[in-house]
């Protein structure tokens, strides 16, 4: 099952909710017996940037659970009323307080576990100034040949690296997921 459990529904308050195929679906969804509504839950985006300085990347260490104390790339939830772009460069200045100018798209990568998708964008610091913010103890700019592989917080940051290292130069987007960490996880609908 890769749905987030419901005890009771947020429209009207009822529980418990069925969890079942509604008609017409595909798959299935808590579905409220009381008022009707089908529950869809869908994947959340998370935005952030592969931020350099003079050909160094800006990481940040995280001071929050999970993954806390490891090395990041400076990435978060997107919010409402925002663009990726947006979002991505706001993450960048809440948790590692530089501000940047995003050049392309770099990498989309699915966390399937935890239905969420990265949007990770290429960006220049316009200056050589960061700091820890609150969710983050330590921000360092590190050469592409020191990074420390061992203490990446997560596979998206470390596919998205190696993506950079490897071609410096592509200007197309590397696509990644988490799938061959996930043992028998079988998705949905097989992309053509
Ligand atoms: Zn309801």
């Amino acid at each position: 099952m890769n749905q987030y459990i419901m005890n009771f529904c947020s429209n009207c308050g009822h529980a418990p909710l069925t969890y079942k195929q509604p008609v017409g679906d595909y798959q299935q969804r808590y579905v409220c017996d009381n008022c009707g509504v089908i529950h869809y839950q869908n994947p959340k985006i998370i935005c952030g940037c592969l931020a350099f300085y003079e050909g160094k990347i800006l990481l940040g260490k995280r001071d929050i659970e999970p993954r806390k104390g490891k090395w990041n790339l400076p990435a978060g939830f997107m919010e409402n009323n925002e663009t990726v772009k947006e979002g991505a460069a706001r993450e960048v200045w809440e948790e590692v307080q530089a501000r940047v100018k995003i050049k392309q798209l770099h990498t989309i990568y699915n966390l399937m576990h935890v239905n969420q998708v990265y949007f990770l964008f290429v960006a220049e610091l316009v200056e050589p100034v960061f700091a820890a913010g609150d969710e983050t103890s330590d921000v360092r700019l590190f050469d592409l040949d020191e990074i420390p592989w061992e203490e990446l917080a997560f596979h998206s940051n470390a596919f998205a690296l190696k993506q950079y290292i490897k071609n410096p130069n592509y200007q197309g987007v590397h696509h990644g997921d988490n799938r061959s960490y996930m043992g028998d996880f079988v998705p949905n609908i097989t992309p053509l």
